[in-house]
C-alpha cells in the first residue's frame, strides 16, 4: 500500500534542485564548458559548428556565450545523419560504448548509453510525485522510439517498478493495473482518457478497483479541465513534462503545476527565431537546449517549439525558472509589429465569442506598418454589430498582443480550407 506516501514535497536532488541563481550558473557554465571541450575533441559535427562560427572550445564560458554558435534545428540533423552516417557527426564516445539506439521520426538515430540522460527524467518524476515503491505502467510505445525506455529508467531509478503497457491493447492495460494495483500512470493524457473509459465499460470503479495515485503526462496538450477531470475521477495526482526525442526531458511540473521547471543539468534558452539571441521572462520565442550528455552532445538544438519563461519563485523550493506553457510550433509563427502570433492565440480570441463562426487573420503592411486584421463570418443568426466588433477589437490586445482591426465578412467567404493566419505581406 502506498498511501501513507507523500508525494507533494521533496526533491529527487535537494541541493542542486535548489542552487540560488548563482550558483546554479556558475554549476551550468562549468558543465557547459566541459561538454563543450568534450564534443569539439569528439564530435566533428559540433567541432565543425564551432569553427563555422569561429569559435574556440575555450571561447564558450559561460551560457551567454552560447549566443555565438548556430542552432541546428531537426532538419539539418536529418540532412547531417544522411550525409554522415548514422550519426551525423554527434557521437561523442566510442561506438561500444552505447547500449540503444532509437529511431525517430526524420528518420533520426539516437545513441544511448542507458541512463546517460535519464536523470533528468527521473528528477521529473520525483517532482510529479512518483515515490520508491510505486508501480507505474508506462503506456508509450516501445518500437523504434526512445520515450517508453527512458520513463523506464526513470522508475528504476526512483526504485519503482515498471509495467510496459506500451501502445493499445486498452483491455489488458486496465486489467494489468487492476492485478497488480498499480499506482502510477504514465503515457498521453488521451491515453489516459480511453483507460477510464474502457476501466468503466469493464464495470470498474475508478477509485476503488484501481489504484492509481500519480500520473505523468507528456507528448500532448494537457488542459486544465482534463486535468481536473482525470485527478477527480482517479483520485490522482497528474502532472506533465515536455522534451524532445533528441535531448530528452527539458521541463517539467512540481506540485505546484504552475509552468515546467527547467532539470538545473541541461541549459533551456528560449531564442528570438531572427536574431538567435536569448530573451527573457515572458517574451515568447523557440526553446533550444544543450545538453550535458557525452554521447550525444547537443549544443544549442533547436526545438521548434514556441515558448516562454517566468523566474518568478515557485513555492515548491525548486530554484530552477519554468517555462510557462508551450505555445505552438515555430513554423506556425507569424511576427507582427515584432511580435509572435500563433494561431492558438487567434483561437483563444475567438473562442471568447461565441457568436464568431469562422474567421482568418490576416496580416498586411502598409506604409511600411504591420496591419492585423480579424476576418469574421457569424453564426447564421448573429447580426454585425458595432459594438461586437468593438468588444473583438479590445479582446484581440490580451490574447495577441498587438492590436487588430475586425471586419465582419459574409458567411461562406472564407474558402472550404484555409489558415488561421495568413500573411500576405511581400518583401523586397
Ligand atoms: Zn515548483
Amino acid at each position: 500500500m502506498t498511501a501513507t506516501l507523500d508525494r507533494t514535497s521533496g526533491y529527487y536532488e535537494q541541493k542542486l534542485e535548489t542552487l540560488s541563481s548563482e550558483d546554479r550558473a556558475a554549476y551550468q557554465n562549468a558543465a557547459l564548458q566541459k561538454i563543450v571541450q568534450h564534443a569539439h575533441a569528439n564530435a566533428p559535427a559540433v567541432r565543425k559548428k564551432l569553427e563555422g562560427s569561429n569559435v574556440r572550445p575555450g571561447d564558450i564560458k559561460t551560457v551567454k556565450d552560447l549566443e555565438r554558435l548556430p542552432i541546428t534545428h531537426k532538419h539539418e540533423l536529418t540532412e547531417l545523419q544522411q550525409s554522415d552516417p548514422p550519426f551525423g557527426g554527434f557521437l561523442g564516445v566510442p561506438m561500444d560504448r552505447l547500449k540503444r539506439i532509437c529511431m525517430s521520426p526524420g528518420p533520426i538515430y539516437e545513441p544511448e548509453e542507458i541512463h546517460s540522460k535519464n536523470d533528468r527524467w527521473t528528477q521529473a518524476f520525483f517532482a510529479a510525485g512518483f515515490r520508491k515503491g510505486d508501480i507505474g505502467q508506462v503506456t508509450f510505445s516501445y518500437h523504434l522510439v526512445p520515450p517508453a525506455f527512458w520513463f523506464e529508467d526513470a522508475l528504476h531509478r526512483l526504485g519503482c517498478i515498471a509495467t510496459p503497457g506500451g501502445v493499445g491493447n486498452t483491455e489488458l492495460q486496465v486489467r494489468m493495473m487492476h492485478d497488480l494495483r498499480v499506482t502510477g500512470y504514465i503515457g498521453t493524457p488521451s491515453f489516459l482518457v480511453a483507460i477510464s473509459k474502457k476501466a468503466r465499460e469493464a464495470g470498474y470503479d475508478l477509485q476503488r478497483d484501481l489504484s492509481l495515485e500519480v500520473g505523468f503526462v507528456a507528448g500532448e496538450m494537457l488542459p486544465e479541465s482534463l486535468r481536473n477531470e482525470l485527478e477527480v475521477s482517479f483520485g490522482m495526482i497528474l502532472r506533465q513534462g515536455y522534451g524532445t526525442a533528441d535531448v530528452g526531458c527539458l521541463a517539467y511540473e512540481c506540485y505546484q503545476k504552475d509552468g515546467m521547471h527547467f532539470p538545473y543539468n541541461c541549459v533551456v534558452e528560449v531564442v528570438d527565431p531572427d536574431t538567435q539571441r536569448q530573451l527573457g521572462p515572458g517574451e515568447p520565442g523557440e526553446v533550444v537546449a544543450t545538453v550535458f550528455d557525452e554521447v550525444y552532445p547537443m549544443i544549442r538544438f533547436g526545438t521548434g517549439d514556441l515558448s516562454y519563461y517566468t523566474d518568478e519563485p515557485c513555492p515548491c523550493g525548486r530554484t530552477a525558472y519554468r517555462l510557462v506553457k508551450i505555445l505552438g510550433r515555430l513554423d506556425q509563427v507569424t511576427k507582427v509589429k515584432g511580435m509572435f502570433i500563433h494561431p492558438s492565440n487567434a483561437d483563444e480570441v475567438a473562442t471568447k465569442f461565441p457568436e464568431i463562426d469562422r474567421y482568418q487573420v490576416v496580416v498586411t503592411r502598409e506604409a511600411h506598418v504591420d496591419q492585423m486584421t480579424f476576418n469574421v463570418e457569424l453564426k447564421e443568426d448573429c447580426k454585425p454589430t458595432q459594438d461586437l466588433a468593438k468588444r473583438i477589437e479590445a479582446a484581440i490586445p490580451n490574447c495577441m498582443r498587438v492590436r487588430g482591426k475586425v471586419s465582419f465578412l459574409d458567411r461562406g467567404t472564407l474558402p472550404a480550407e484555409y489558415k488561421n493566419i495568413d500573411d500576405r505581406r511581400e518583401w523586397d
